[in-house]
């Protein structure tokens, strides 16, 4: 059996895990130094970052960005304006308005919710691809790629590590995990990712997902959220309304080839709810989604292509049947 060799940085406002199976130190400074860089470039919690500074300059002037961060503005622009997308690049306002997970976070008043929805239109991001240029339309305007930089992150890592030629290690970003390659400490050789209980310890599980180079990513809403008046408050907005989503659904899982797509479809498919969710994905093959509902189910959008393992019992696994679009219980 194998060893594993884990390394660890505090990054991007999580710790990041990395695992290899050789001692190679070397690795993983290249690893973390190409998270620091980029981190540096998108933080909006810093100063000095590419993202601030076209913040900054919101209604005033476009800024030129680097080819990454034009890459990834240019991506999540795309996806803030797929139908029935609640991801919303320009989110800022209203994130910055609730400071949900920070220190003062409230629930605002419903006008100043309003005024924020007045300037997070996708639309008011202007992009110059010639010039590598971004610019945002309206005053006060702000950029929040937080619901996907980790994912963009992981699949930087990736094309590190094939630089380094290490074809099998993880890289897990606190809930965006990349599975590369085989793992060789297990016998089956996939490795096996754990299913994160919501509003349990870290670390207890709902059970184990199989995976053999493949991204996983989570989005939930147990991560960051607040009480008020005994109503929840967590940090995923509906861009309609200013205010958290609330649905059906705890936690929504996706597995891809790319963390990118993982991350901005785990915010997509969360916002759209169980039933529309799974409808949605029966339209794209790529994706493959766990959902953990509010009422104890786990249910997978596809039973073919990888393998789970329940480890709680209190909850019951189901999976979605494509052709007779319903969901059937497994056990
Ligand atoms: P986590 O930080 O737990 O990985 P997510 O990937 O689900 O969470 O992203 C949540 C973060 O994305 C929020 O903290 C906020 O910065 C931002 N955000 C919140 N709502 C939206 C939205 N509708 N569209 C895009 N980004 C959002
Ligand atoms: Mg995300």
């Amino acid at each position: 059996m194998a060893h594993q060799y884990i390394y660890r940085a505090q990054l991007m406002g999580t710790t990041v895990i990395l695992t290899l199976f050789e001692s190679n130190r070397s690795v993983a400074t290249a690893v973390f130094s190409s998270l620091t860089k980029l981190e540096s470039l998108l933080t909006v919690n810093g100063l000095n970052s590419e993202v601030m500074a076209i913040n900054q300059a919101a209604g005033l002037h476009p800024v030129t960005v680097s080819p990454l961060v034009f890459e990834l503005i240019n991506y999540a622009k795309q996806a803030s304006l797929l139908p029935r997308s609640v991801f919303n690049l320009a989110i800022g306002p209203l994130v910055k308005l609730w400071r949900i997970g920070f220190k003062g976070q409230t629930v605002p008043k419903d006008t100043k919710i309003q005024e924020c929805l007045r300037i997070t239109d996708p639309n008011f991001v202007e992009l110059n691809p010639e010039m590598s240029t971004v610019y945002l339309k309206k005053k006060n305007m702000a950029l929040d790629l937080g619901a996907i930089a980790k994912g963009y992150a992981a699949d930087i890592v990736n094309v590190v590590l094939d630089e380094n030629g290490v074809s099998d290690a993880m890289i897990d970003l606190g809930g965006n995990v990349l599975a590369k390659g085989q793992s060789f400490t297990n016998e089956d050789n996939c490795w096996h990712v754990g299913l994160q209980k919501p509003f349990a310890e870290r670390g207890e599980l709902l059970g184990m997902i199989k995976i053999v180079n493949k991204s996983i990513v989570t989005s939930g809403i147990y991560e960051r959220f607040f009480m008020h008046r005994g109503k929840r408050y967590h940090h995923i907005f509906d861009p309609r309304t200013g205010y958290p989503l609330d649905n059906d659904l705890e936690s929504v899982s996706i597995i891809s080839e790319a963390s990118l797509t993982g991350d901005v479809y785990s915010t997509i498919i969360y916002g759209l709810g169980l039933m529309q969710g799974l409808e949605y994905l029966s339209h794209q093959q790529m994706l493959i989604a766990l959902f953990v509902t509010k009422d104890k189910r786990i249910i997978c959008s596809d039973k073919l292509h990888f393998d789970f393992v329940k480890l709680d019992a209190a909850y019951s696994l189901w999976y979605f049947d494509k052709q007779l679009k319903q969901i059937t219980l497994v056990h």
